[in-house]
């Protein structure tokens, strides 16, 4: 499979404008393409899909990379077929994966991406290219098919991954005690990325990016957490 992705937690990190933190592994991903489609599906409202596109399109513009939005063309599937390279943004996972089977997008998104075309997600386009949607933060807000997702990498992620504040009196469960319970009942491996934090993954190659460790729960094993100078290829073999 020649893979050639990028998993980036969230778009925005605090004190950085869009997708800023994350320009040089994104020049890097993208080199010699001048064009990408973007795919705005995930937005739930408060800015339309035009506007959510303008804002991608500004950023990768910046960087000589044209922009059009899947909504702005006919043929969602003719326009995922001919990209150059696909960006998916975030917002809310149930209804980006719910838009995605609804305009069968999802075949011909794995088709193409394993095939090599650069992919970027940001949040929830990083949750839907995992095996499912399972370990979202999002509220099912729509109903989509099924929960599995594009499954470009045999894991779950779980972006804007957040830390028990200590000496907090919330009393909701913590992030890791839901991953927790998600691994009674699912086995694939979840990857707890903190905001700045990207999974570079080409081929079968796999690199933490960004400052900060990740936090890698496996079923059955105490959590664990990994440096961007580790060795996680271990993620992307069978489990
Ligand atoms: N709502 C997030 C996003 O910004 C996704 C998540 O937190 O799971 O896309």
């Amino acid at each position: 499979m020649s893979r050639n992705l990028l998993l980036i937690s969230t778009s925005t990190t605090h004190g950085t404008g869009y997708l800023e933190h994350a320009e040089s592994e994104i020049k890097e991903l993208l080199k010699g393409k001048s064009s990408l489609l973007f795919i705005p599906f995930a937005r739930p409202n408060g800015i339309s899909h035009a506007d959510y596109t303008a804002k991608a399109r500004e950023a990768f513009e910046k960087w000589g990379i044209s922009v059009t939005g899947v909504h702005e063309h006919d043929n969602p599937v003719k326009a995922v077929n001919e990209a150059e390279a696909v960006f998916i943004g975030g917002g809310n996972t149930f209804l980006l994966l719910k838009q995605l089977y609804a305009n069968k997008l999802v075949e011909p998104l794995k088709e193409r991406v394993r095939k090599g075309m650069p992919y970027i997600g940001t949040s929830a386009g990083t949750n839907v290219a995992g095996k499912t949607i399972g370990t979202t933060n999002d509220m099912p807000i729509v109903h989509p098919k099924t929960l599995d997702a594009l499954e470009l990498v045999p894991f779950n992620i779980n972006p804007h991954y957040l830390d028990p504040i200590p000496d907090s009196t919330h009393m909701g469960e913590t992030r890791e005690t839901r991953i927790l319970e998600f691994h009674g009942h699912n086995r694939q491996p979840v990857v707890g990325l903190r905001e700045g934090s990207m999974l570079r993954v080409q081929s079968d190659k796999i690199e933490l990016k960004g400052p900060l460790t990740a936090r890698v729960f496996l079923q059955g094993q105490k959590p664990m957490e990994f440096a961007p100078s580790d060795d996680i290829t271990f993620l992307l073999e069978a489990y």
